[in-house]
């Protein structure tokens, strides 16, 4: 029976943390400060981004939220970027994917500056995270490698299999795995065999949003299976990619969804924010 990943408890245990830092910031008269985009009227997006709002204020962030319609260009987003990049009591912008298809999200990502993308979505920090060094990290890796950590999940030399190849989980939460010296490997949908990989794997972690795509039979005896998927089920429940109550019997450890890795997600945005803030300060100096 597996150890089960509380990410919310311990995503519980690292805002209480930065709520000390916020307010030692704050004694020095500056207040994190986060800005969200939102381009539409995604209803996901929206649950979303009202949970970052409210872990924003349980924490002491300040938090603005700028809603654009549908019909938004290129152009306005990249200009409203541009302000928000300029704005010195700003710390932190994330544009809340997905967007609408006329805008080219790659593009937004490279307009925010490096120095306030929380998210970690700018090349610049993808290429810093790439070539090992200090930047913003994706919040969703990052929030998997503190559970590691939290856990004492030595990923030293262990195989490691991705589910999902996407610019936000999947690539970037290699990039942590490998610094950890794990051996990575990465599947997508065009991978072939997929369950000889999978049952292959130490560490199994899935981020391809699909309902009970990973099965009992496909992984090794007492692995770690991490669970990133967000999957709304036909009665409306929210579940993972994995099967989580036939899994956990055979798992070493394992993430529930909810409850695991989302929570975590959230924390580590904080995280960069308050980190973003400090790093502004200490340039000051
Ligand atoms: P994407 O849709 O961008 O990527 C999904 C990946 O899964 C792709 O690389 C795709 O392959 C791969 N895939 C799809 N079908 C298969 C298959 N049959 N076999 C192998 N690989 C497959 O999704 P995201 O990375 O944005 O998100 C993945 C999931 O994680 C979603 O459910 C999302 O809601 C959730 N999520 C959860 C977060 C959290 O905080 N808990 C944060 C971010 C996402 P290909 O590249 O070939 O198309």
């Amino acid at each position: 029976m597996a150890i089960i990943i509380e990410g919310k408890v311990l995503a519980k245990k690292i805002r209480e943390q930065l709520k000390i830092k916020c307010d030692e910031i704050k004694e020095k008269n500056i207040i994190p400060k986060l800005a969200v985009i939102m381009v539409g009227d995604n209803p996901a997006s929206k649950i979303y981004v009202k949970n970052k709002s409210k872990a924003c204020e349980e924490v002491g962030i300040q938090y603005e939220e700028f809603l654009l319609p549908e019909d938004t260009n290129q152009e306005e987003l990249l200009e409203l970027i541009q302000k928000l990049n300029e704005d010195k009591k700003i710390h932190g912008i994330l544009l809340q994917s997905p967007v609408p298809e006329n805008i080219d999200i790659m593009k937004a990502f490279e307009k925010i500056d490096y120095r306030k993308d929380v998210d970690g979505f700018n090349p610049i920090n993808v290429g810093k995270l790439a070539t090992n060094q200090d930047c913003f990290v994706s919040c969703t890796p990052y929030g998997i490698i503190k559970m590691f950590e939290e856990y004492n999940i030595d990923l030293e030399g262990k195989n490691v299999v991705i589910l999902g190849r996407s610019n936000i989980v999947g690539k970037p939460l290699a990039q942590c795995c490998l610094q950890k010296n794990a051996t990575v490997t990465i599947c997508h949908s065009k991978t072939k065999n997929l369950k000889d990989i999978t049952k292959n794997a130490d560490i199994l972690i899935s981020a391809i949003g699909k309902e009970k795509f990973v099965t009992q039979d496909m992984i090794k005896n007492n692995s770690v299976i991490i669970d990133v998927g967000i999957n709304r089920t036909k009665e409306g429940k929210v579940v993972g990619d994995v099967d989580f109550e036939n899994i956990k019997e055979k798992a070493s450890y394992i993430t529930p969804v909810p409850g695991g890795v989302g929570p975590m997600t959230i924390a580590m945005l904080l995280n960069n924010v308050i980190k973003a803030t400090q790093k502004n300060l200490r340039n000051k100096d």
